[in-house]
C-alpha cells in the first residue's frame, strides 16, 4: 500500500517533574511516519530528539497525547510486558555508542534479537551470518567488540538492528563517534538495507550532512516541530551492494 502510515503521533507531550519545576521536553508533537521512508530528526542538544525517539519506540510513555502503531496499537495503553514484545517484533535500534555485549562475539551479538523471539538455533545462526555478510563482516564473526574498530562495531550493531526485519529502525546519532569516511559507509549500509526491505528509518542527529540520505527532515526546537522539509529530490544515491 502506498503511503501506509507506520506510526502516528497526536499532540504528544512529555513533561518531567523536577522538584517544584516541570520540564517540558515535548510540547504538542503531531507527526506521521510512512512505510519505507527515511526521516531525519534534526535539532540542537536538549531540543527533545531522544525523548521523542524513546516515546515512539515505546521505551517511555507520553504524559499526554497518542502514539498509534499501524493504525491500531496504542503505545500509551500497553503494559510493560506488551511493550517489550512489541519492541521485539517491530523495532530495531542503532546507538551512537554501539551498545554491544562485550563478552559476546559479533555473531552472538547479532543473534540476540532472534533469541528473544525464540527463533530456533540453526535458523538464528544462519540469519545472523547472512546479516554479518551483508554488512561486510563475515570474516569477523568470532571477534568480540574489543577486538574490532569503532566502524566494525557499528556494523555489528546495524546487523543486530536489522536481523529481525523490523518495520522501524531508530538510529540515535549512529555516526556520532565515527570519522567522515566511516560515516558515509555506515549511512550507505543503514539506508541500503532499509530501502531493500521497504523499512522506515528514523534517524536522530544534529549533523546536517546526514540529511542528504533522507526523504524528510523534521526540525525540532524546544520540544516543538519547527518545520518539516521534503528533501527527497536532493537525496544522494545509496551505494549498497549487499544481498539479503
Ligand atoms: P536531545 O536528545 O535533543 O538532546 P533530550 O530529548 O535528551 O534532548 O532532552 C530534552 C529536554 O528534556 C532537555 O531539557 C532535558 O534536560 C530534558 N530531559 C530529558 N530526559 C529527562 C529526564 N529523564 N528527566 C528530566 N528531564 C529530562
Ligand atoms: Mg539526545
Amino acid at each position: 500500500m502506498a503511503n501506509e502510515i507506520v506510526v502516528e503521533l497526536k499532540d504528544v507531550k512529555k513533561i518531567y517533574p523536577m522538584g517544584d519545576e516541570r520540564i517540558v521536553a515535548l510540547d504538542g508533537i503531531s507527526l506521521k511516519f510512512v512505510r519505507g521512508k527515511i526521516y531525519c530528526l534534526l535539532g540542537v542538544s536538549g531540543s527533545g530528539k531522544s525523548t521523542l525517539l524513546n516515546l515512539i519506540a515505546g521505551l517511555e510513555k507520553p504524559t499526554h497525547g497518542e502514539i498509534i502503531f499501524k493504525g491500531k496499537h496504542h503505545i500509551q495503553k500497553m503494559s510493560e510486558k506488551k511493550l517489550a514484545i512489541f519492541r521485539q517484533r517491530y523495532v530495531g535500534f542503532v546507538f551512537q555508542s554501539y551498545n554491544l555485549m562485550p563478552t559476546l562475539t559479533a555473531l552472538e551479538n547479532t543473534t540476540l534479537p532472534l533469541i528473544f523471539r525464540r527463533v530456533p538455533k540453526k535458523v538464528r545462526s544462519k540469519k545472523a551470518m547472512q546479516m554479518l555478510k551483508a554488512v561486510g563482516l563475515a570474516n569477523r564473526w568470532r571477534h568480540k567488540p574489543s577486538e574490532m574498530s569503532g566502524g566494525q562495531q557499528q556494523r555489528v550493531s546495524i546487523a543486530r538492528a536489522f536481523v529481525n526485519q523490523p518495520e522501524i529502525v531508530f538510529c540515535d546519532e549512529p555516526t556520532g563517534n565515527l570519522d567522515t569516511k566511516t560515516t558515509v559507509e555506515m549511512m550507505n549500509l543503514i539506508c541500503g538495507i532499509a530501502n531493500q526491505h521497504n523499512q522506515t528509518l528514523i534517524l536522530v542527529t544534529h549533523n546536517l550532512e546526514l540529511a542528504r540520505y533522507c526523504d524528510e527532515v523534521i526540525h525540532i526546537r524546544d520540544g516543538k516541530i519547527e518545520k518539516i522539509e521534503d528533501v527527497s529530490a536532493d537525496k544522494v544515491e545509496i551505494q549498497f551492494g549487499g544481498i539479503l
